[in-house]
């Protein structure tokens, strides 16, 4: 159901989805009412979310894929100060 208030004395009125972009009859003052345009909206709005969702999950895969290359990079920095440590051990001896 489409809700929009009468053109000419702003009561409330409900049409099916169907009648969006006709006119109603609007039964207070009796006068034609231009029914608002609803169906493309409704269209278009999954669609945008289906574009802002991706945008989402990739942007996260990014974040993700940063933040794993980080630690690993993290990792590799401590295993080579423990190759230091060891290589000193080494050096020492
Ligand atoms: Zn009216």
């Amino acid at each position: 159901m489409i809700r929009f208030a009468c053109d000419y004395c702003e009561r409330p009125l409900e049409v099916p989805d169907e009648l969006s972009g006709t006119s109603k009859k609007c039964p207070a003052c009796s006068k034609e009412s231009q029914v608002p345009v609803l169906a493309d909206l409704s269209k278009a709005a999954p669609q945008n979310h289906l574009k802002l969702w991706l945008i989402v999950v990739a942007a996260l895969l990014l974040v993700a894929g940063v933040f794993i290359t980080m630690q690993l990079t993290g990792k590799n920095e401590t295993a080579s100060d423990s190759s230091n440590s060891s290589s000193t051990n080494s050096a020492s001896k």
